[in-house]
């Protein structure tokens, strides 16, 4: 149970932000939605609040530096304290190599990983004052195996899932667990068009064991363990939830 915490989770206007908002909601925390889609994030924040939760809307970019610092006083401001960053704020474009620009590699880099690194470095300064907290940054399997057509993707989840391990190593010592997420296929807004595809979507049932897509619901549940008390021997791993994906 998350009684009395603060989370943060960016991209929560949305998908799987929007799911583990609403789970962490439901076990008593109070949630802050950083996202870029404003109207996503007060759809999230009026479920919040239906579930007598408070929230915080945040229109921000998670890749530009000024942005996390106004996310981070905004929340001290409402809430005083942060226990858990959600790192979830991400995108995902899909081109052959040839295809992918030096800004389409910018754009994925700068959102999926240095967002990340830009967000932890800024909340790990208060989770210090108060002696810990949890950060759960949202990898993928293709951060641990390729996909094709997403060079950019796969090299910033593969970032994710290292920069995991290092913050993990680094901040042990101050009582502050840093782990993942790896999801497989997921049905939400990022992948809708991908599974509105008969082709694509029986090929990613092809390679999922449990032979469904997964939902947002699917992945708050590892993120509600990763969130509490019951993972605090828990440490730079990468809690894949992908129905098996992996396992080929
Ligand atoms: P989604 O439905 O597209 O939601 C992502 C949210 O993040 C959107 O509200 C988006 O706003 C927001 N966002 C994008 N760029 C941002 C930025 N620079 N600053 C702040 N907010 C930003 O995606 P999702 O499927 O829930 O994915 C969530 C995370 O899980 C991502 O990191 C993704 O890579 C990872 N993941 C997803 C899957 C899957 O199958 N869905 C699989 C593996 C990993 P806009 O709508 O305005 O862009």
């Amino acid at each position: 149970m998350l009684k009395g915490k603060v989370a943060i989770v960016t991209g929560a206007g949305s998908g799987i932000g929007r799911g583990i908002a609403l789970r962490f909601a439901k076990e008593g925390a109070d949630i802050v939605i950083p996202d870029l889609n404003l109207e996503g994030a007060q759809n999230t924040a009026k479920e919040i609040e239906a579930l007598g939760r408070n929230s915080l809307v945040i229109k921000m970019d998670v890749s530009n530096s000024s942005d996390v610092d106004r996310m981070v006083t905004e929340t001290i401001n409402n809430f005083g304290k942060i226990d858990i960053l959600v790192n979830n704020a991400g995108i995902f474009i899909q081109k052959p190599l040839l295809e992918t620009t030096e800004a389409d590699w910018d754009k994925v880099l700068d959102i999926n990983l240095k967002g990340a690194f830009l967000c932890s470095k800024r909340v790990v300064k208060e989770m210090l004052k108060r002696g810990g907290g949890k950060i759960i940054n949202l990898a993928s399997v293709a951060g641990q195996v390729g996909f094709a057509n997403s060079s950019a993707y796969c090299a910033s989840k593969g970032g994710v899932i290292n920069l995991t391990r290092e913050m993990a190593l680094e901040l042990a010592p101050k009582n502050i667990n840093v782990n993942a997420i790896g999801p497989g296929s997921i049905e939400t807004p990022m992948t809708r068009e991908m599974l509105a595809d008969p082709a694509i979507k029986q090929m990613l049932l092809g390679v999922t064991p449990f032979g469904r897509i997964g939902q947002p619901e699917d992945i708050a549940n590892a993120a509600s363990f990763l969130a509490s008390g019951e993972s605090n021997f828990v440490n730079g791993i990468t809690l894949f939830v992908d129905g098996g994906w992996l396992t080929q």
